[in-house]
C-alpha cells in the first residue's frame, strides 16, 4: 500500500494531469523505482499492485517498465516482486514519446487505468 503522504490530494494533479504534463508531482519526495529487465521474469505481479492513482507500471510484451513521472516511489510493487528486481532510480530520465503513447492509451477521461494490455 502507498504511504498516505504519497497519495496526491484530489485537487492536486491527478494521474491524467501528470500524463498531460509528463511530469512528476513536486511533492513526491521519494525517487521513482525502476525494474531491472535482466532480472525481471515479466510476471506482472507488480503491475497489479501499483495503486490505480499512480498506474505507473506497463507491460510492453517483451519487458515490464515503470514510468518514472507516474511513480511516487511508494514501495507497493517492491514488496510483491518475487525476484526483488525493482530498485530505487535516483538517476531517472524523462520517458520517451513511445512510452507516453502507451501511457495515454490507458488514460480514459481521467478514469483509473485499466490493467495494462500486453503488447503482442
Ligand atoms: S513504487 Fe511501484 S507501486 Fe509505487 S507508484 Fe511506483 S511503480 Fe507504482
Ligand atoms: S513483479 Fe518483479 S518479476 Fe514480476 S513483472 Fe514486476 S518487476 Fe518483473
Amino acid at each position: 500500500m502507498p504511504w498516505p503522504s504519497e497519495i496526491p490530494p484530489r485537487n492536486q494533479a491527478p494521474r491524467s494531469e501528470r500524463i498531460a504534463q509528463q511530469s512528476r508531482l513536486a511533492s513526491w519526495r521519494k525517487p521513482p523505482r525502476r525494474i531491472e529487465t535482466t532480472e525481471c521474469i515479466t510476471c506482472d505481479t507488480c503491475l497489479r499492485h501499483c495503486p490505480p492513482e499512480f498506474g505507473a507500471i506497463f507491460d510492453r510484451g517483451l519487458d515490464v517498465v515503470i514510468v518514472p513521472e507516474l511513480c511516487s516511489g511508494c514501495p507497493a510493487c517492491v514488496v510483491v516482486c518475487p525476484v526483488d528486481c525493482i530498485y530505487v532510480d535516483e538517476d531517472w530520465r524523462p520517458s520517451t514519446d513511445d512510452v507516453w503513447s502507451l501511457v495515454e492509451l490507458t488514460d480514459r477521461a481521467g478514469a483509473a487505468p485499466a490493467p495494462t494490455p500486453r503488447v503482442p
